[in-house]
């Protein structure tokens, strides 16, 4: 039996790009992005004030100069008239591109203003804002030129390589993008994904249960956690345990990327599918992994080279295979580096239950953060570690973890 970091790289070996296509940028949330983003010009695009002030020429103040007639009133997206000469200045809201006759703002609160006048009064030394580091140039005046504007390009140089390979669209960079005017976006195609859940005992949810049935849960964990990992094209089906069907509807799935099978992998009576999807010709990668939960997992490559998982049924066995095999595979399809664990420390003691890789749902809080294990009962446990909000790995050649342990971390999709 291979361990599940052995799982996780035979199954990234098989990751490849579902190709390209080009989405508006409203539809482009969560997507990732394929292509190599510039600055189309310098950013900021000019001297913009960052403080509603007062733009003046340092050369005044150097000169001793301490009163200055203000000559416009700059908003946010004016342009100026004219241009300020000795002893004028622009009252400038945060924001405005700084003409180039000014070169240093002063904050509102450190001028008096009066009947269209500015004053600046001279501050002691001691009495210097932290602000003014680096030193000023006069040190009886507290500022120094090019005091709160943010210079034309310090950000970014028109033609700069700003994303440079794939990326999430996240909130900011959504931002990133519109800003530089890029709404049309070339991204990672989805991936078509054919999900068969099985068992002759598991019903819809919607429907009725006999006592001895129960209800398709796994169908909604893993569209839920097939969407988080950004995949959310899910075609799916129900056999029952009965080779013929489970063949006949896993042929219905033949023109999908991905195939995920649920259930019926294990070693009892009616575990038929890794049996029907071998005599259909698909190559398998490994059967079992050393894990707990999740060691009945089954995953192949078909004739026509599409990966299929088939994981067992119990809740919590999806979705820690969800987690730590198909999450990863589909970051790597898409070109994202992995999703790295985090070491954090145990909050709580933890006894070792069996010799293999075991995975515990915790909840991760508090700075710094620490990992409380929530109770679950086993991988059937419908309650599925609800308050968890990441799976912590106790590692198959450890003993009883004690509290302040450092272990691994993975978090949910
Ligand atoms: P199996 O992997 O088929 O041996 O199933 C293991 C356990 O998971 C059994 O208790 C099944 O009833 C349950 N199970 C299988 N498929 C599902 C499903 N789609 N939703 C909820 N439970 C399931
Ligand atoms: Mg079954």
């Amino acid at each position: 039996m291979i361990d599940f970091r052995k799982a996780q790289e035979l199954v990234l070996q098989r990751a490849k790009s579902f190709g390209t296509e080009t989405v508006p940028l409203g539809q482009a949330a969560g997507r990732v992005l394929a292509e190599t983003v510039r600055a189309d010009r310098d950013y900021p695009p000019f001297d913009r004030a960052s403080m509603d002030g007062f733009a003046i020429r340092y050369g005044d103040v150097e000169k001793g100069m301490r009163r200055f007639v203000i000559v416009e009133t700059l908003l946010a997206g004016y342009v100026p008239q004219q241009a300020i000469a000795e002893g004028e200045c622009y009252k400038i809201m945060t924001g405005a591109a700084v003409p180039g006759s000014a070169d240093t703002v002063i904050r509102r609160e450190n001028a008096e203003e009066k009947n269209g006048v500015i004053e600046l009064p001279e501050l002691p030394v001691e009495a210097l804002p932290a602000a003014t580091f680096p030193a000023p140039v006069d040190p009886r005046f507290p500022w120094r030129p090019f005091q709160n504007i943010a210079r034309k390009g310090e950000d970014l140089r028109s033609g700069e390589v700003v994303i440079d390979r794939a990326c999430v669209c996240t909130p900011p960079v959504m931002g990133l993008l519109a800003t530089l005017g890029h709404i049309n976006l070339k991204v990672e195609r989805l991936p078509s994904i054919g999900l068969l859940t099985t068992g002759d005992e598991v019903v819809p949810a919607g429907d009725a249960v006999s006592p001895v049935q129960i209800r398709n849960s796994n169908r909604w964990l893993l569209e839920s956690a097939l969407k988080n990992a950004g995949a959310p094209v899910v075609a799916w089906d129900h056999a029952p345990d009965d080779p013929a069907l489970i063949r006949q509807r896993i042929e219905a799935f033949a023109d999908k990327d991905i195939l995920i099978c649920c259930g019926g992998v294990s070693a009892g009576d009616a575990d038929y599918v890794p049996g029907v999807l071998e005599a259909m010709g698909a190559e398998r990668l490994f059967h079992k992994v050393a894990m707990r939960p999740g060691k009945p997992v089954w995953c192949g490559v078909s004739k026509e080279g599409k990966i299929i998982f088939a994981l067992p049924g119990n809740p919590f066995s999806c979705l820690v295979n969800m987690t730590l095999l198909i999450a990863p595979f589909l970051r790597a399809c898409y070109g994202l580096p992995p999703a790295e664990p985090l070491g954090l420390a145990m909050g709580a003691p933890r006894k070792k239950r069996s010799p293999l890789d075991e995975f515990f749902p915790v909840f991760v809080s508090g700075s710094p953060a620490r990992l409380t294990p929530v109770t679950l009962n086993g991988s059937g446990d419908i309650r599925l570690g609800r308050q968890a909000n990441a799976l912590a790995l106790h590692p198959a050649n450890e003993d009883d973890l004690a509290e302040g342990a450092m272990v691994a971390c993975y978090s949910f999709v």
